[in-house]
């Protein structure tokens, strides 16, 4: 891995959370996850959780208006390497931070079935506090932070059938992007998060 600027594109579900966090700790990255950010700006009921609880409640991605100019300002904070989870979602979020950059990001994309996806959203639970990705029977609390462990509001079938579709529509064009510019690396997303996380690290 010689980037040091990189981002995880993949459907709902397919891993980002576990496995960008994972090696954005082991590689001393700067890590955002732009759907952990939103959930807690809901949460605490800022301006920015105003604007996107609409577009999160229905499953549906949040305009590029107001995420580009966010993410953009975390990047420009940046002083070493970073790594992205969620973001860029769409060709136009690409683009954007490709012109802010002189060392192009490069992507790793995880690649899981949607029968895979739709039993892993089935079960899926993630900290208030802290965000970590948690699996139910794992008990009550986060093993990080003893947080609460909830389920996503959006993940209730309805919204995540939406996020999958919404995924297909927006995020595969931006994945060609990548592809076309020779900066992709489609990763299998089947397995444990050790056997993945093994292919993540190549
Ligand atoms: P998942 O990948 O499981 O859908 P995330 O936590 O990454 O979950 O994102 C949850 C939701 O937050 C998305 O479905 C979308 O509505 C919103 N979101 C996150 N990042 C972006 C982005 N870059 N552009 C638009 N919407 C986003």
């Amino acid at each position: 891995m010689s980037s040091r600027h990189l981002v995880f594109l993949g459907p709902p579900a397919s891993g980002k959370g576990t496995q960008g966090r994972r090696l954005a700790k082991d590689l001393n990255l700067a890590y955002l996850s732009t759907g952990a950010l939103l959930r807690r700006a809901l949460r605490d009921g800022t301006e920015l959780g105003r604007k996107a609880r609409p577009f999160l409640e229905r499953g549906e991605y949040v305009p590029d208006e107001i995420m580009v100019p966010m993410v953009l300002e975390w990047v420009g904070e940046q002083s070493d390497g970073w790594l992205l989870d969620g973001f860029p979602r769409t060709v136009p979020q690409a683009e954007a931070l490709d012109s802010l950059l002189e060392v192009k990001p490069a992507a790793i994309i995880l690649h899981v079935p949607d029968d895979e996806l739709r039993r892993r959203v089935a079960c899926r639970l993630e900290c208030v506090e802290c965000h970590r990705v948690a699996r139910e029977g794992e008990g009550a609390q986060c093993p990080e932070c003893q947080g609460d462990l909830e389920p996503r509001a959006d993940d209730a079938s309805a919204s995540f059938e939406n996020r999958l579709a919404e995924y297909r529509r927006l995020v595969i064009p931006a994945v060609s992007y990548y592809c076309d510019h020779q900066r992709a690396r489609i990763v299998n997303g089947m397995g444990s998060p050790d056997e993945v996380y093994a292919r993540v690290k190549g």
